[in-house]
């Protein structure tokens, strides 16, 4: 079975880590999907963001980190998957995503949206918090893979 967790991981964080892991356990292939939102007004690129994933998860065969434009519920179709996975930290992510799980079955019946609940050590971990703390010098070990922290905090805080 073929599982897609969309986000804009813009920075990737232990917390989606600890999802991506998490998932990866119950289905065959995990396709974690860099979403392209410039409404959103990331600070990194699409294809910083997607190097930065793959560098946290090492080579892992029944992991695929890709982007996607457009509609989640079309390329969760167009790439074969039988759910969309997404995290939940706290009942404020819950209206959203509950809208969001609703219209995607309405656009495709056969889609399935799964919740995995956050570990409670990183219920309180978001990529903005990341940010934010990393632009104002704040230490951010713990909140997002050693192996990246440095790229992380370069491009946040060179100008
Ligand atoms: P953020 O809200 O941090 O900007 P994204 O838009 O990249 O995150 O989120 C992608 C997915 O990961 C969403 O399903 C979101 O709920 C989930 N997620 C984000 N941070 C965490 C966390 N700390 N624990 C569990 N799930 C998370």
């Amino acid at each position: 079975m073929i599982l897609v967790y969309p986000g804009s991981f813009d920075p990737v964080t232990n917390g989606h880590l600890d999802i991506i892991e998490r998932a990866a356990c119950i289905c065959d292939k995990l396709i974690v999907a860099v979403g392209n939102n410039e409404s959103k007004k990331p600070a990194f690129t699409v294809e910083e963001r997607i190097e930065l994933i793959r560098a946290a998860i090492g080579e892992r065969e029944d992991i695929v980190v890709t982007s996607f434009t457009g509609l989640l519920a079309d390329f969760a179709k167009k790439v074969g998957a039988r759910a969309v996975i997404k995290g939940l930290r706290a009942m404020s992510d819950f209206e959203y995503e509950f809208q969001m799980a609703l219209l995607n079955k309405k656009l495709e019946p056969d889609l399935e949206t799964l919740f995995m609940m956050t570990s409670v050590q990183y219920s309180f971990l978001s990529s903005s918090a990341v940010k934010e703390i990393a632009r104002n010098g704040g230490n951010i070990d713990g909140l997002v893979p050693d192996g990246i922290k440095d790229r992380i905090i370069m491009k946040l805080t060179c100008r």
